[in-house]
């Protein structure tokens, strides 16, 4: 390891009996301490219900947050908020409760922004479609359920349903683009979710108890965070939240597909003459400007520069050179699959 940091690993967007998922809180934290997650963030639909009953904290070695998803009257525009003590009035319009989530110190992000679905007309897909409102902190650029759905067909439903982690393959191109774009103008976070939404429990009629078990979800979709201090446990929740909510909001993290291996570890960072900054971070270029990338096994690895890749290195522990001042990431391939996506560092 080349720094001080904690990480933990979790799964965001999460949806529990309170609204259309199929287990209760305390019995799907159990499942993620049982695959070694640190904290789960569940999103159930218009209702903050769970944390009125006391769900927040550390079950079974998992800390829980409780936020809910949003949506607009058409039911589109779905958005993840976090950190609020009660719901908005329902039916606001996106910018207005972008902006209402901010007003009340809460943290929030743009859900599945690119859904596309269309393999079936019962159940269409829930695009952003505003992207006019400028708070938001983040972006969800990988959500597996919405890929899952995309890439369904009449054909391929039951190799789907009997493999659903080889079916996620990567982000949208188009979801990587506005996220890009955005982080040219200021920090807007990247996060994967995995989004267990209970429609497909039913979709898949006979099949629906056991295919998309929480247990196959927190194996595929990740968000890890790095934190300076480490989480105090038991007892201390609202401090542990109140990091978790600090990192993502400061971009200190990274998300893996953990089908293709398990990326603790995974460390992105930048150095100029005088100092070694974190992902998420700022530094001030100068000539010896250069970027570390250091992978629990070797991966091939393509340096992102304002949405494009500008360089490629194989191996575990990898140096690139920087000419120039710009917002990079990088993205990292084992056997071809994509596999980690870093947020920026910007080089100014
Ligand atoms: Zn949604
Ligand atoms: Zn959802």
């Amino acid at each position: 390891m080349h720094d001080q940091l904690h990480e933990y690993v979790g799964v965001i967007h999460i949806h529990s009996t309170y609204s259309d998922g199929s287990r209760p809180i305390p019995e799907i934290a159990h499942i993620a301490s049982e695959v070694g997650l640190d904290y789960l963030m569940f999103t159930d639909h218009n209702t903050l219900q769970p944390k009125r009953d006391g769900m927040e904290g550390w079950y079974h070695g998992v800390l829980i947050a409780t936020g809910y998803e949003i949506n607009d009257a058409d039911d589109l525009n779905h958005y993840l908020a976090f950190n609020l003590d009660t719901e908005l009035p329902q039916h606001l319009k996106p910018s207005e409760y972008v902006r209402e989530v901010n007003n009340q110190g809460g943290f929030g992000i743009i859900a599945h922004p690119d859904e596309k679905r269309s393999a079936m007309k019962k159940y269409p897909p829930y695009p952003w479609t505003v992207w006019d409102s400028k708070d938001y902190h983040g972006i969800e650029i990988w959500n597996q359920m919405s890929e899952w759905m995309e890439g369904l067909t009449h054909f391929n439903k039951f190799y789907r349903v009997m493999h659903p982690r080889r079916s996620i393959i990567a982000p949208m191109e188009e979801t990587l683009e506005k996220w890009d774009q955005a982080n040219q103008n200021r920090k807007v976070v990247g996060i994967g979710g995995v989004d267990a939404h209970g429609h497909i429990y039913r979709l898949l009629g006979l099949f629906h108890i056991t295919i998309f078990r929480y247990k196959v979800l927190f194996q595929t979709i990740r968000t890890h965070i790095l934190t300076d201090t480490p989480f105090a446990g038991e007892g201390d929740h609202e401090k542990d939240l109140h990091n978790l909510y600090e990192s993502l909001r400061n971009c200190r993290c990274f998300i893996s597909n953990h089908y293709c291996g398990d990326a603790r570890g995974f460390r992105f960072q930048a150095e100029n003459k005088t100092q070694r900054v974190e992902i998420g971070s700022e530094l001030k270029f100068d000539k010896y400007t250069h970027i570390h990338v250091n992978l629990p096994q070797s991966a091939v690895v393509h340096l992102v520069k304002d949405g494009k890749s500008i360089s490629v290195q194989k191996g575990e522990s990898l140096v690139f050179e920087i000419e120039e001042p710009g917002c990079y990431r990088v993205e990292a391939y084992y056997f071809e699959r994509p596999w980690i996506f870093s947020n920026h560092i910007r080089i100014l």
